[in-house]
């Protein structure tokens, strides 16, 4: 069993003012993806999972800082299984490449590189590539040829790398900034690493969506900072960098997200008027008054009591609740509402990884796909809420008369 240290921040991540305010508390969790054994209950660890507003900058983080030892993630995701994400990918890499024109032979990077999907993205033998992972699927980006750095990056990591490889006309990093602790160092790194004309896009989800579509499912430990435009311009200017562009995107399952199109300071990329737009749209929104927030707390805690009242009402009526797919923005979800086996029986998932064991901190079985079909189920409590359309289609659940509950944003019966 993974054994998880804990730690607490008291200033800013990105600008290290101390004014922080705690919006949201969403109970003492345990790690998102530590499913566990019967045995291995009694040593389950848990940690505040609470989100702060830093009044100075506008970042959304937490200041509980979960690590372990071990960086290797059983459940390791490797992105290039999914279509729609290689599709997303290339678009983006096609998309920088037309702006940027970098001469053959330019040095491109990725950082956090899974499998190589992204470096996979750009046209074969045309460009120097490199992709930095410290977890173990950067072993998969090398079994399919690309040169891996294993490290974490930051300052030190992209002085390195400028220094063995030179310096990088793009460098991506997606779904990775949001997880870094040192989100400073990393700026850093990049503006060590960046060429003069050089262009760093990042791709995150975004806060605003978060919170309009009431997403809180998709706050857990290993997600640290919760962005937006605001403090992203803040860490920008303090690290000699300038974000000159920004994009939505919708990368289907994965949900919405902004692209961060970021330069040096003094490059000659003319601030796109998106930039000046999204500022302006973000002002008006909000982003540094904490009532925005607390409004949002309150929806959450109206959302998490409806989903209950829902489940008790559907049982009273002599219908039989599981859980459908067990990801890790699941446990966020049966943590906060206390769900327990009197409220939800089991959860159907079919990662032979997950099987067998509980859920972290609800301690609910994880059961094969066939034995919740066994089981009778009236309705299921679907986690992987982001897969609706395709479990609607696809599921047998479905097709033999089930009903799927929806939690969010707010809790609906399907179909
Ligand atoms: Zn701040």
């Amino acid at each position: 069993m993974v054994e998880y240290r804990a730690s607490k921040k008291s200033t800013c991540r990105i600008c290290g003012s101390g004014e922080l305010v705690r919006y949201l508390s969403l109970g003492d969790q345990p790690p998102s993806n530590s499913f566990i054994s019967q045995a291995e209950i009694a040593a389950e660890q848990a940690f505040p999972l609470d989100v702060y507003l830093c009044m100075s900058c506008g970042l959304s983080q937490l200041l509980d800082i979960v690590s372990s030892e071990d960086i290797f993630d059983d459940y390791a995701y490797l992105s290039s299984t999914s279509r729609a994400l290689c599709d997303h990918y290339q678009e983006m890499i096609d998309n920088v490449l037309a702006l940027l024109k970098p001469p053959p032979g330019s040095l491109v990077v990725d950082i956090g590189c899974n499998d190589g999907i992204t470096l996979n993205c750009y046209p074969a033998g045309s460009y120097k590539t490199l992709g930095v992972e410290p977890s173990s699927a950067g072993e998969y980006a090398r079994e399919r040829g690309f040169e891996v750095v294993d490290r974490f990056f930051n300052e030190q990591c992209g002085r390195d790398i400028a220094a063995s490889h030179g310096k990088a006309k793009i460098v991506t990093a997606t779904n990775v900034f949001a997880h870094v602790d040192d989100i400073v160092g990393f700026a850093a790194g990049i503006r060590e690493l960046l060429d003069d004309d050089g262009v760093f896009v990042i791709e995150f989800p975004y806060l605003v969506d978060m919170i309009e579509a009431l997403y809180f499912d998709t706050i857990y430990h290993e997600h640290l900072s919760y962005l937006s435009l605001a403090p992203l311009d803040r860490l920008f200017a303090d690290t000699g960098l300038r974000a000159f562009r920004v994009e939505k995107t919708d990368v289907g399952a994965s949900g919405p997200a902004l692209q961060l199109f970021v330069c040096k300071r003094d490059a000659g990329y003319e601030n796109d008027p998106s930039i000046l737009e999204m500022r302006d749209a973000e002002t008006a929104w909000g982003i540094k008054r904490i009532e925005t927030y607390e409004r949002f707390a309150g929806r959450v805690r109206e959302t998490g009591d409806a989903l209950v009242t829902l489940i008790r009402d559907i049982q009273k009526h002599g219908g039989k609740v599981a859980a459908y797919g067990a990801p890790a923005k699941g446990n966020t979800l049966l943590n906060f509402i206390k769900a327990n086996t009197s409220l939800i029986d089991v959860v159907a998932e079919n990662n032979e990884l997950k099987i067998g064991k509980l859920t972290p901190g609800t301690h609910i079985p994880i059961v094969s796909d066939d034995d919740f079909m066994a089981g009778g189920y009236s309705h299921a409590l679907l986690l992987a809420w982001n897969y609706l359309d395709f479990f609607l289609q696809k599921s047998a659940f479905i097709k033999d008369g089930g009903k799927f509950i929806v939690p969010v944003p707010k809790p609906d019966i399907r179909p």
